[in-house]
């Protein structure tokens, strides 16, 4: 589990800080960068179909554990890792 500052399950706002990023994710997306043993990045915007309203619940922080499993970064806490 990636951690926030307090020590709690870090959201995406705190990913976003661990990252040095604003409110806004850049939408070249960013190269992965080792937080807490993960490796985090953010996915270049996709392309919306059919007029999709923007934002919406996609999720463009991911993280890849130490096991190789790729994750929304903000679900680390629900990995069950093979290798713990
Ligand atoms: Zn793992």
């Amino acid at each position: 589990m990636i951690k926030d500052k307090y020590g709690r399950n870090a959201q995406s706002a705190a990913m976003r800080e661990m990252l040095g990023l604003g409110a806004h994710l850049p939408a070249e997306g960013t190269e992965p960068r080792e937080i807490q043993g993960y490796l985090v990045w953010v996915e270049p915007a996709q392309p919306r179909l059919h007029g999709r309203a923007r934002g919406g619940m996609h999720h463009r922080i991911m993280a890849k554990c130490q096991c190789g499993e790729i994750l929304s970064a903000g679900r680390t806490h629900q990995h069950k890792c093979r290798g713990e």
